[in-house]
């Protein structure tokens, strides 16, 4: 066999070409550097270290946890002719012996390895007596402390670096945000110089972000372009899935809720409805997602804030996978906001995992705050970079911001000079110096700041309002009516009165993709 990359890429695999960034990770690989690949789902990362391995010489070894994936790529390699097994725990002793033995003949290109295999000293003693190509290790997030995929043995992989010096390393994920990705790197001994990040754009998406006005309206006004097309709309509660599908089959759409709370049969029959179907409309917790392989769906409306940008591009990306554009709004409100941050607050997660947890939130709220492209800050949070796309809403309308530092100060002394107990719409009055009984009732209407934002309207206030959650210099109360106080960051800033750009509301969101992009 000649062992050239694009001639294996042609007999084993039967492709013309590489794609992406796949032929400069190869090359990377053969000339013996380590690398961390992020690519997502279907980015073709099995290619990125079989190749390699198969050029250099001695066995590579590809470490995986999931005992049915490997089984997978072992059976398509070998039909494609490359010499390939896979040791786990499910294998027979003799079988484990015929490995072991074809492995020290040399008779072996590649192997597969679950973690814990790989870990049993005696097991890493004969593999150190023999010459290895390329130690992959695939599904790397599996070694982060905070991620969902958690595995123990996973961490225990750092080893690879002492007891294997000379063998490239190459760790590979779909799923990492930037601390994990840190993490990653930074464990396995990588070097942040040898990371290949790539193929995380979705150029058919149009993407924007609005905050909530009147949501059944701007839901209606967004749906209203997408007569007939199939999408998903994602709820936070099971309660609003089944209302907000109730209210759109009366408004004549075609809507079914999907939520953990259902039959399983009920679940079932609605996702292959969904499948099946044109023009249908999901209304679902992030429950729903798994699974769906549906090319044609035309949107994903999110009523509610998504749980972080990695979920967001997820739940997102269901769009258009059939390449044909497709639109994304996410419509966010202060309230989601504080639910979130009360979620985090209230876990039981350590101190460490919080931090990571409020991080993430703010890096979600920098997407929904920032006027520059959101694609460029979408890609950027998994470390792609990209031009100004053209195709989200701050592209087509760029946001106006003004300077917000003296309307962020007299909201910040409002709330601290009625008390920091009332909420949004009582703030807003004190500030347009409404005639309010209320008002005279708590002498407000005596305060100086009675009044002093005869300057903006009462939309903006609440803007600026949800800016200030956003920016973190503002609480609410959701266990008691919504009362709004000052942080810790807002008390900074009333003591430092720093600049503070703020977006001037104009859009509602929910103008659809006039055209294909580019
Ligand atoms: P990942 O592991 O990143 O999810 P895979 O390695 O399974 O992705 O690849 C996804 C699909 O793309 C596979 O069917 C694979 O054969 C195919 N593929 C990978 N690289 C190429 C290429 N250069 N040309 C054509 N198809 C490719
Ligand atoms: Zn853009």
């Amino acid at each position: 066999m000649a062992r050239e990359p694009l001639h294996l890429l042609k007999t084993v695999y039967g492709y013309d070409a590489f794609r992406g960034r796949q032929a400069e990770i190869i090359d990377h690989a053969i000339a013996g550097g380590n690398a961390f690949v992020l690519m997502p789902t279907g980015g073709g990362k099995s290619l990125c270290y079989q190749i390699p391995a198969l050029c250099r010489p001695g066995m590579g070894l590809v470490v995986s946890p999931l005992i049915a994936l490997m089984a997978d790529q072992v059976a398509a390699l070998r039909q494609a002719g490359v010499k390939a097994a896979a040791l786990n725990s499910s294998l027979a002793p003799q079988e484990r012996t015929a490995i072991w033995q074809a492995m020290e003949k040399g008779a072996l290109d590649l192997l597969y390895v679950a973690p814990e295999t790989l870990l049993r000293p005696a097991f890493l003693e004969r593999l150190r007596a023999m010459r290895l190509s390329l130690i992959a290790i695939d599904e790397a997030h599996c070694l982060s402390q905070w991620g969902h995929d958690f595995r123990p043995e996973y961490r225990r992989l750092d080893c690879l670096a002492d007891l294997f010096p000379d063998t490239p390393r190459m760790a590979l994920t779909a799923t990492a945000d930037a601390p994990t990705r840190a993490e990653i790197v930074s464990h396995l001994k990588i070097g942040v110089e040898n990371s290949f990040i790539a193929g995380f754009d979705r150029p058919n998406i149009r993407y924007a972000i609005a905050e909530k006005d009147a949501p059944r309206r701007q839901m209606l006004a967004f749906l209203e372009a997408h007569k007939g097309d199939s999408g998903i709309i994602y709820c936070l509660s099971k309660r609003k899935t089944e209302e907000t599908a109730a209210f759109l089959n009366e408004r004549g759409y075609t809507a079914l809720a999907y939520h953990a709370g259902l039959d399983k049969a009920v679940r079932d029959a609605n996702q292959t409805r969904f499948q099946r179907e044109d023009g249908l409309v999901m209304v679902a917790t992030i429950a729903f997602g798994m699974g769906i392989d549906k090319p044609d769906v035309r949107f994903v409306l999110h009523l509610d804030l998504p749980g972080s940008i990695e979920a967001y591009y997820q739940e997102t990306g269901r769009a258009g996978r059939d390449g044909l554009p497709a639109d994304a709004l996410m419509l966010y409100g202060y309230e989601d906001i504080a639910l979130r941050q009360r979620f985090i607050d209230e876990s039981d997660a350590p101190e460490q995992r919080k931090r990571m947890e409020r991080q993430k939130l703010d890096a979600l709220l920098g997407l929904t705050e920032t006027g520059q492209c959101r694609r460029q800050v979408l890609l950027n949070y998994f470390g792609e970079s990209h031009a100004p796309c053209g195709n989200c809403d701050n592209c087509a309308t760029p946001p106006e911001m003004f300077d917000g530092s003296i309307a962020a100060q007299k909201a910040l002394s409002c709330i601290y000079r009625t008390g920091e107990r009332f909420g949004q719409a009582y703030i807003v009055s004190v500030l347009l110096g409404a005639e309010d009984e209320r008002i005279s009732r708590f002498g407000h209407d005596r305060l100086s700041t009675y009044g002093i934002g005869k300057e903006h309207d009462a939309r903006t206030w609440r803007s600026i309002l949800r800016q200030l959650v956003a920016h973190g210099l503002v609480n609410v109360d959701l266990a008691g009516h919504g009362g709004l106080s000052i942080s810790e960051r807002g008390r900074d800033f009333l003591r430092e009165k720093p600049a503070l750009m703020l977006r001037i509301p104009a859009r509602t969101g929910g103008r659809p993709a006039k055209a294909a992009p580019h």
